[in-house]
């Protein structure tokens, strides 16, 4: 390819709404446009990184045994109600673009495809001999983020790799799941991405283990927690760990005592010499259900710990299993209370909250769900609110409350907590690009859209359901979030939009030209994915867009070309080697071939 064919429009400065580096690079080197908030056009330089990821996965995947196919982008709501999905997604958490077509029927732009995917299997597999399959597809997906941002990262229309296997039993699944983490950790060493793999929340899709692949970046919109030792890795979202041991508080009788105008923890602790962890504070939540009024929830913790409201959400759906899926979780703080013309002493709550402390908020029917926290229920005596205006009071234990709590982990777990598998051990905290997503779905979606199989016995029961992401377009952008520098993206060879770029120092020499197009046909016979500058531009010009882009090999024709000499350059390092333009393909060839692996290992397993 020839730079001057290129529509190559380079921009000296970054977009105001980009934040991050690498979107200001993808947009400075003239890779994405931005057509709507969080609608990108892919140019032709990112179109063929795309293209070389995408070949990568495709290589990857086959490899598995799956089958590639393409799935409708327009998905019948039917499906999805089915499911049980199509309130969550549309009305809740109102990620599904829909609409109504022509004839009034209700749509969805695919932000998955689980429904449709089983409702084909559900068609066409009737018998234990059709299983294992597994199927995947490349595919443009919609969702309606509330916060599009980081260009690729976060966007409302992106490729999205996924997968869905279907299996005889449970084991299977979990054979094949092992062979899917390996491909993913083979896709993004040769993408050149440093990822870790992490044990992650489920989310909406539900069903039983899952793993996220996290490309370690500052800019990471997740928080990993993980042990220096190697052997625990997991998103906060689900994180576990032991709290803090509590300082032990003696109390004698139950007691009231005033605390005027300290309606925090630390406030109560600084006026009466307590430490947190000898406290409890309750926090109160609304929780919306597909069916049914809402629930008030009332959840305690010990006063030092922070709530992980996506351990709560996971704690309430088993329940109320008969309200059907969790819409939303909203937090009653003072301003929502009195928005719903409750008058609650905030700041002075205990876990004892009468359930008619709520009455009249609308929607809200019935008493709390009490839910309390390990780090609160180990505590023997402790100090909370006294559901007055400044008063807390001081509880030698839970039995004196006469209440009956459901127990369950929803603390946050922090860096620097000590981990349970070794509490000599600690978790740090690393900021994480969620770059993929794999799922041990078990018999969730088969069961809902009735995907059964004959087995061998010859009885009926709904297959085994395994599902896998990769964000392919903001796994292209986290490449350039790991590897750039002051002056612009450094790709890897793997999934460079070009490997090498022959840069023209001065078009108006005949000998410069003459040698550099020599080169460009022998690299292009020789298979070398090669662009030659041959704009009519200064060179200096040419080498900064040379740099911007990140063209991994660099071959610069100048003076010496008279002589058959060249230079020869990475864009890593700073080294030019010079050479005779006839050694080039011998010098260069087998290094390119080793980066075109990427950063798997030479040996293979
Ligand atoms: P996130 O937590 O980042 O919103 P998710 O858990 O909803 O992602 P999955 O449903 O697991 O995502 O989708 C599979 C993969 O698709 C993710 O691992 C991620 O790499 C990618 N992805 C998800 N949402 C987006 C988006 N809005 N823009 C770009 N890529 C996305
Ligand atoms: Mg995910």
């Amino acid at each position: 390819m020839r730079a001057q064919d290129l529509l190559l429009v380079t921009l000296r400065e970054p977009p105001a709404e980009a934040e991050i580096p690498s979107h200001q690079w993808l947009v400075r080197g003239g890779f994405i446009r931005r057509v709507a908030s969080g609608v990108y056009a892919y140019m032709p330089l990112m179109w063929r990184v795309l293209r070389k990821v995408e070949a990568i996965i495709r290589e990857e995947m086959d490899a598995t045994g799956a089958l590639e196919l393409r799935l409708p982008t327009l998905q019948p709501a039917e499906l999805w109600r089915r499911s049980g999905r199509w309130d969550t997604y549309t009305v809740g958490e109102g990620i599904m673009f829909n609409l109504t077509d022509r004839q009034g029927r209700e749509l969805g732009l695919g932000p998955t495809h689980e429904e449709v995917i089983t409702s084909l299997a559900a068609d066409l597999i009737r018998s234990y001999r059709q299983l294992p399959v597994s199927l995947y597809q490349l595919q443009t997906k919609f969702r309606d983020e509330i916060r599009p941002r980081f260009g690729l990262m976060r966007s409302r229309e992106f490729i999205m790799k996924d997968a869905y296997s279907f299996h005889g039993h449970g084991e299977d699944l979990r054979r094949y799941y092992g062979s899917m983490d390996q491909a993913y950790r083979r896709i993004f060493a040769r993408c050149g991405l440093k990822v870790l793999a992490v044990q992650a929340d489920s989310g909406a899709i539900g069903g039983g283990a899952s793993q996220e692949f996290m490309a370690i970046a500052d800019a990471g919109e997740d928080l990993v927690l993980s042990s220096g030792d190697g052997r625990y890795a997991a998103n906060q979202e689900r994180a576990q760990s032991l709290a803090p041991p509590s300082v032990p508080l003696r109390v004698a009788m139950d007691t009231r005592f005033a605390t005027p105008g300290q309606a925090s923890i630390e406030a109560v602790c600084a006026a009466h010499n307590l430490d947190p962890t000898q406290t409890v504070k309750v926090l109160l939540h609304r929780a919306c259900f597909a069916k049914g009024p809402d629930q008030p929830v009332l959840t305690v913790l010990r006063g030092d710990q922070e709530l992980n409201t996506v351990k709560l959400t996971n704690t309430l759906g088993p329940l109320l299993v008969e309200r059907g899926t969790i819409l939303a979780l909203e937090r009653l703080d003072v301003d929502t209370l009195q928005a719903h013309g409750l008058q609650l002493p905030v700041g002075f709550l205990g876990p004892d909250l009468p359930d008619d402390a709520i009455q009249g908020a609308p929607g809200l029917v019935g008493g709390f769900l009490r839910i309390m926290d390990a780090t609160a229920a180990d505590l023997a005596g402790f100090v909370c609110g006294a559901n007055v205006p400044d008063q807390h009071r001081r509880v030698p234990g839970w039995s004196m409350l006469g209440l009956s709590f459901t127990k369950a982990d929803v603390r946050a777990a922090q860096p620097g907590d000590r981990c349970c598998h070794d509490p000599g051990t600690v978790l740090t905290a690393t900021r994480g690009i969620e770059v993929g997503h794999i799922f041990q779905l078990g018999r969730k979606y088969s069961s809902a859209l009735e995907a059964c199989f004959s087995n061998e016995s010859g009885s009926m029961e709904p297959m085994w359901m395994g599902c896998y992401g990769i964000g392919v377009s903001r796994l292209a952008q986290a490449v350039v979030e790991q590897n750039h520098d002051r002056n612009g993206m450094i790709w890897p060879v793997s999934i460079a939009p070009f490997e090498l770029v022959i840069i023209i120092a001065n078009g108006e020499e005949q000998e410069q030209c003459r040698l550099a197009e020599q080169l460009y046909g022998e690299l292009r016979a020789a298979g070398v994915d090669v662009l030659l500058d041959d704009r009519v531009e200064r060179a200096g010009v040419k080498f900064k867009d040379g740099d911007l882009l990140g063209i991994p090999w660099r071959v610069v024709v100048g003076r010496n070309a008279a002589r058959g000499q060249i230079e020869l350059k990475t864009r890593s390092a700073r080294d030019v080697l010079e050479m005779d333009a006839s050694r080039l393909l011998r010098h260069l060839l087998p290094r390119l071939q080793r980066q075109r692996r990427g950063s798997l290992p030479e040996v293979e397993v």
